[in-house]
């Protein structure tokens, strides 16, 4: 009896989330409630499901940003994923029938029917909620006579309680010929509660050679194909049907090394309006391909920094540094990061996240955490290449802007819990403590760093320099610049240990991988190997 209502209860919710969200998505269809919200509107319910060329789940599904009473559940009609509109029907909504179980047990949760509005690339939104806190769930989507399998997903620990112990599989830089994806499929088969992925999920155009198929996208419809190729890979679906991600972005999901509206000079994008023009459409197709609880974007901005509490463990602030980041006009050569700081480099106007998104990390920080988890970008750790302020910095990182990162520090100081940055976009694995001043090893530490290798992107560049980046930089606990991988990441309220989990032979998806360091984090910020 009390088993009946709850599902009930459950059911009027769910109805009722998706239909929020559609309309929150500015889509005029119901979430298939029944009820018509309005004479001029179609219900999800009574539209034709047209004829298919083929089975249109070939992309997958995938859910993302959990809370502890929702997820959000995606995915995208294409049957054939990589001609125009995956082969779908020109500007026809269809209806997509869901389904949500428990894991354990296989309870009916909520079922209803959404759309697959044409507009949005025929991919498929849906906020579900009514969710028990710290639940895993499965869910399958289907259209006529095609059905996806089940996948899984699970909600965040309640606010109030502790969970014994989470696992967050940290992964960025999957450039698709950059290798075969046997990274994507070592987090599937550890079924993390959670992904977390930092940028760098598509790349623009080709580079690593390893595969081929790669365009170069400059509009909607090219980026579209590019996502559809990328997940057209078996384990990075597997990767995304085993648990919840929560995804930002780096400049590759719209162009190498743009910062704010300037692109790079060696970018196919000429000048500012046509980078912006570029952002538009490469920020539309990223809203439409990830399953992210985000209006979509009309236009070259997108709001994505949000906030994820992991019950009491941990909160999880999910950082943008391209978007408004000030472009720095220090002297380089052509084509490299690396060069010497100038007056912008320490302008007090200067800044990676905006003045907007500093302060709300600063006051999310104030809010008492066990742990404080920035997922972000770009490497925060001082990478110093040799003695004096005049020496050469990584301009693209941290260290390009010395004066932002002070003010970092400064939040972080003040964070109510134990800080852990985790990074990605070097394609190489370091674990590093954050010292006030990196030059003095006896300052105060601000927190631990874990800087993720790529899933798939090359790191090569970096064996020319480790040796003197280990030299000169005594914070550095661990680093490894020859492999592909991801961190695995187990987090209980004493203890952060991070295991870097390292891709054997990148060429192969069936490589093995292993872990070739665990260090663990400490509330005092302590990092040490274990
Ligand atoms: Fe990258
Ligand atoms: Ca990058």
């Amino acid at each position: 009896m009390a088993d009946t209502n709850r599902l009930t209860r459950r059911a009027f919710l769910v109805g009722a989330a998706a239909s929020g969200a559609l309309v929150a998505a500015g889509c005029s269809s119901d979430g298939g409630g029944g009820e018509s919200s309005g004479a001029t509107t179609t219900t999800a319910t009574t539209l034709p499901v047209p004829d298919l060329p083929g089975d249109p789940f070939t992309l997958g599904v995938a859910s993302g940003d959990p809370l502890s009473d929702r997820v959000v559940l995606w995915t995208r009609l294409a049957p054939e994923p990589l001609h125009a509109r995956g082969g779908m029907p020109r500007g026809l909504d269809v209806p997509v029938r869901w389904e949500v179980q428990t894991l354990a047990g296989r309870e009916p949760v909520a079922d209803g029917v959404t759309v697959a509005p044409a507009d949005h690339g025929h991919t498929v939104h849906l906020d579900v909620d009514g969710l028990d806190p710290d639940t895993a769930y499965r869910y399958r989507f289907s259209v006529g006579e095609y059905r996806t399998r089940w996948a899984r997903t699970r909600t965040l620990p309640a606010a109030g309680t502790t969970p014994d112990e989470f696992v967050l599989a940290q992964v960025s830089c999957s450039q698709y010929d950059g290798a075969r994806f046997a990274a994507y499929r070592d987090v599937a088969e550890h079924e993390p509660d959670l992904v977390v992925h930092l940028g760098d999920y598509i790349y623009e155009h080709p580079g690593g050679g390893l595969r081929p198929g790669v365009v170069t996208a400059i509009e909607l419809d090219d980026y579209r194909t590019q996502y559809a190729l990328y997940r057209t890979d078996p384990n990075l679906r597997a990767a995304h049907a085993v648990a919840p991600w929560i995804i930002t972005w780096d400049d590759h999901e719209v162009s190498n090394n743009y910062v704010g509206s300037t692109p790079d000079p060696d970018s196919e994008s000429p000048d500012e309006a046509a980078l912006l023009e570029r952002r538009a459409a490469a920020y539309r197709a990223w809203w439409e391909n990830q399953p992210v609880r985000l209006d979509p974007p009309d236009g070259p901005d997108l709001e994505i920094h949000r906030r994820f509490a992991i019950g009491d463990l941990a909160a999880l602030h999910v950082l943008d540094t391209r978007q408004y980041r000030t472009a720095l006009d220090c002297e380089r050569a052509s084509g490299i990061s690396a060069g010497r700081r100038c007056a912008t480099s320490t302008a007090d106007a200067t800044t990676v996240l905006g003045d907007e998104q500093e302060a709300w990390l600063a006051e999310g920080l104030a809010e008492p955490a066990a742990w404080h988890v920035l997922a972000q970008q770009i490497v925060v750790h001082q990478w110093r290449f040799g003695p004096g302020d005049d020496a050469v910095w990584n301009l693209d990182q941290w260290d390009g802007y010395p004066t932002a990162r002070s003010r970092l520090f400064d939040s972080l100081k003040e964070a109510d819990g134990a800080p852990v940055v985790l990074t990605g976009d070097v394609h190489t694995s370091w674990a590093a403590e954050l010292l006030e001043d990196f030059d003095d090893p006896d300052s105060d530490r601000v927190g631990v760093e874990l800087v993720a290798p790529g899933v798939a992107s090359s790191g090569a560049a970096l064996a020319a320099v480790e040796a003197v980046l280990r030299a000169n930089n005594p914070h550095i606990v661990y680093d490894e610049v020859g492999h592909r991988g991801w961190v695995r990441n187990t987090i209980t309220a004493d203890e952060w240990t991070a295991e870097f989990r390292l891709v054997e032979d990148h060429t192969d998806a069936d490589s093995p991988v292993t872990t070739d360091a665990t260090v663990v984090a400490r509330p005092d910020g302590s990092l040490t190997l274990a």
